[in-house]
């Protein structure tokens, strides 16, 4: 055990997608460890009502709305506060550079948190990284910035938050496998004929977790533990065939780690985002103390774990099949999903036609084995386009 004596110093934070689930929740643990952090950078896309409300109360230095038409309200509102107020997506890249910041919260959704993560790590910013996105993108790349760039990556998904834990004091040789557990989602025990008829509210009803509706919709189709395994191959180093998923609807055991010698440890608590963004907070140096509801063991005298139905749950054998490929695959995986995903939630096509829409998109691929960061932004543009075609003939 290490003492902590960096009690005295507070970690000034950015939080990118402040305004979204993660950066609400992200917000709710500085305010409630004014000692330890001061949140120095808010941006959001869309929502400039909750971030003129955020700026008022957590008082950054910047503040960066990407939707360039809100810039005049968020400018005019905090103009009597000294809070420095910009736009648009390259104002965000920029801000995430400041000398003020420490760590960055990458809490935007899909795509479009690449290139500020990019940007943070560059910048020498550690990531507590929650935009799984960047890693399915462009894994290899980023872990290869992370190291060049000597910055710490802490996961803020539960699952691999989960594995980190499990991983403290260990080494990577004596690792057999990782186990990312999956509550399965809200149609965990649908039959095939029962799925055809998913309406948006019953897909972003998650039996468990509150989360946005991006990650929430990935739940339901097990896309996210298709990206989660690939989020995983890029934080620990271990190889996808190594990596298994166990289907938990109770969610309490948050992911579990075997080692070579048969032992497998696991990490339990209730499911709450506020327990991995708060380890992830802390990191390195200790836990956050926090009288918030704990886990009662006895209440869960049935813990349950199976395979998943890759049948039922096509996305997930799509995921597999990306992560085989590698090279691109994974980023117009990624691209024809968020395509999709956007598709069903504005009900253009129902939720078994994303995976359809999803393999046929990614059938354009043109594969390339070790992509550069412009590959990647071209497969992205590339599949998207393709998505939307076939969307329109469907
Ligand atoms: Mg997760």
């Amino acid at each position: 055990m290490t003492s902590n004596n960096s009690e005295n110093i507070v970690r000034k934070v950015a939080i990118l997608g402040s305004t979204g689930s993660i950066g609400t929740q992200t917000l709710d643990i500085i305010e409630e460890y004014p000692s330890k952090f001061k949140a120095t950078l808010l941006t959001a896309r869309n929502n400039s009502s909750l971030l003129i409300e955020q700026a008022k109360k957590f008082r950054p230095t910047r503040v960066v709305i990407a939707n360039e038409d809100r810039y005049h309200e968020v400018k005019e509102a905090l103009s009597p506060l000294n809070i420095i107020v910009e736009c648009g997506h390259q104002a965000i890249c920029d801000a995430v550079m400041a000398n003020d910041i420490d760590i960055v919260v990458t809490a935007m959704v899909g795509y479009s948190g690449l290139k500020p993560t990019i940007s943070a790590i560059k910048a020498g910013k550690d990531i507590a990284l929650s935009n799984k996105e960047t890693l399915v993108v462009a894994g290899a790349l980023i872990t290869k910035l992370a190291e060049e760039n000597n910055i710490n990556i802490y996961p803020v998904d539960s699952e691999h938050s989960a594995i980190y834990q499990c991983l403290v004091g260990e080494h990577t040789q004596d690792i057999s496998k990782l186990i990312l557990t999956a509550s399965g989602g809200p149609f965990r025990t649908w039959s095939k004929s029962q799925m055809k008829d998913i309406t948006v509210a019953q897909a972003l009803n998650h039996p468990n977790w509150n989360m946005g509706a991006k990650v929430t919709i990935d739940s339901a189709s097990m896309m996210n533990k298709g990206f989660e395994i690939m989020e995983a191959r890029w934080l620990f180093g271990i190889e996808a065939n190594r990596i298994e998923v166990a289907v938990h609807p109770q969610s309490i055991v948050h992911s579990m780690v075997e080692f070579v010698d048969g032992s497998v440890k696991a990490q339990l608590g209730l499911p709450d985002m506020h327990l991995p963004i708060r380890y992830a907070l802390g990191c390195p140096q200790s836990r956050l103390k926090s009288d918030n509801k704990k886990l009662t063991i006895a209440d869960y005298s049935n813990l349950t774990f199976e395979s998943p139905d890759m049948e039922r749950f096509p996305m997930l054998k799509l995921a597999y099949d990306a992560i085989n490929a590698g090279g691109n695959l994974p980023c117009a995986l990624n691209a024809a999903n968020e395509v999709a995903v956007t598709s069903f939630l504005l009900e253009k096509i129902k939720f078994v036609q994303m995976p359809i829409l999803v393999e046929k998109a990614i059938s354009f691929t043109k594969y390339i084995s070790e992509p550069s960061y412009i590959d990647y932004v071209n497969t992205n543009d590339e599949i998207r386009r393709r998505t939307e075609e076939l969307l329109s003939s469907m």
